[in-house]
């Protein structure tokens, strides 16, 4: 053997030991979760759909899955063995926030352990009663210079068209909007938001979400996106749904049909957790990506659902197979009511700094704080420079090798 490749057979073997606890823990984790997944999620499904005497036709059609969704806790203690401890606090915290989940979401749920992440992200913990944080951190009040229109910079916004959501996520960062009914704005509005748009030509890039959007029927949302693609300035549209993940029975091919119609329309979605990845899901995003939409993922870094540098990279390299691109990780705001959701900065900074080099690029996202008071998006990057002047920089890789490159 020449000596290259004894020195590159060297560097392989160090970088495998790299990610060897990695290997190991999703080899660990796959078990388990196919466990959950392809034991229990099943036989969930199978009493859900005895319980409620439904068809696999009905179970896959979204208006099936909306219209039995879980909102109470005597309903969802004949499927969860709940102490009567738990029972009171869902039934406490009904009263203060709303909660609700899809027979698909409640399905993929552990009936044992209510600290198993996709139950955290679900359903109400007596957390919720901490009142510290803000209902309305991003003081989006001030950010609304027309009816359901929220606008942070200078060439782009957003329009709010519904209060609905197929889950009320216990971790809402927008919980202020998710009120006590599912509210659909009023043409009325809408149409002034539209109006806004195209009196003021530099807006470029409109964001569709609520609520989400994908609530509203097929023939409505497409009245909105029509409209909005129509005006000259609008080069791209884009819109903010979690239901791919709470309910991908929404994603049907009529809806992936109407929407590849209004190209350049991007999506962002909300995976959390690799858990959240089923096959249901994965099929839903490669339907939306065989239309043609490009697929963004915005996780928010939620303590014990995610805070973990393996089920970071576990989730992203799943939605790359998934098609969907890993592009905002969220630190979590300071949403009252989720504060046992929180971490710190350095916590998230140390997973981003693991995450580089050891998976692709493409599974890295940019990690972002949202300033509060509307002020906007501030990206957070590991610091990789040592020091610096005006003729050299020193530097460390991914490895923490120094580095140094004069000028
Ligand atoms: S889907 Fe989005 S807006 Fe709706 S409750 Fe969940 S996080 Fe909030």
């Amino acid at each position: 053997m020449d000596e290259k490749r004894k020195i590159s057979l060297e560097r392989a073997e160090k970088l495998r030991s790299e990610i060897e606890d990695y290997l190991a823990f999703k080899a660990d984790f796959i078990q388990k979760t196919e466990e959950i997944r392809d034991v229990l999620s099943k036989k969930h499904k199978e009493e859900l759909m005895d319980y409620f005497g439904a068809t696999e036709e009905e179970w896959n059609d979204w208006h099936w899955q909306l219209h039995h969704r879980i909102s109470s806790v005597s309903l969802l203690s004949k499927f969860i063995k709940l102490s009567p401890n738990q029972y009171s606090t869902i039934e406490e915290i009904s009263c203060k926030y709303r909660w609700a989940t899809t027979p698909y979401y409640l399905s993929l749920m552990d009936y044992e352990d209510m600290n198993y992440p996709i139950n955290m992200m679900a359903l109400p913990s007596a957390y919720e009663n901490d009142d510290s944080g803000e209902l309305d951190p991003m003081s989006e009040e001030y950010t609304n210079p027309a009816p359901c229109v929220t606008r942070r910079y200078p060439n782009r916004l957003i329009i709010n068209v519904t209060s609905s959501c197929a889950m009320f996520c216990r971790h809402c960062q927008r919980r202020r909007r998710i009120g006590e009914s599912d509210r659909i704005e009023s043409e009325e509005n809408i149409s002034a938001a539209i109006e806004y748009i195209k009196n003021t030509p530099e807006i470029r890039d409109v964001l569709i979400t609520g609520g989400d959007p994908l609530m509203l029927p097929d023939e409505m949302l497409e009245s909105i996106i029509s409209r909005v693609r129509a005006i000259e300035h609008v080069e791209i549209v884009r819109i903010g749904s979690r239901v791919p993940v709470t309910m991908p029975q929404r994603i049907t091919q009529e809806l992936c049909d109407m929407l590849s119609k209004y190209h350049p329309l991007f999506m962002n979605l909300q995976f959390n957790h690799p858990g959240e990845l089923t096959g249901d899901a994965v099929r839903a995003c490669e339907r939306l990506a065989d239309a043609g939409i490009p697929l963004g993922n915005q996780m928010v870094f939620l303590k014990g659902i995610n805070n973990d540098k393996y089920i970071v990279q576990l989730l992203n390299e799943g939605l790359l197979k998934a098609r969907v691109r890993p592009y905002y990780i969220f630190h979590p705001k300071q949403v009252r009511g989720t504060k046992h959701f929180e971490i710190t900065v350095e916590e998230g900074l140390k997973i981003m700094k693991y995450l580089r080099g050891r998976t692709s690029g493409l599974a890295i996202p940019q990690y972002i704080v949202n300033a509060p008071h509307g002020l906007g998006k501030i990206p957070l990057l590991p610091n990789y420079i040592e020091e610096s002047d005006e003729e050299h920089v020193k530097l460390k890789t991914w490895e923490g090798c120094e580095v140094e490159i004069e000028y």
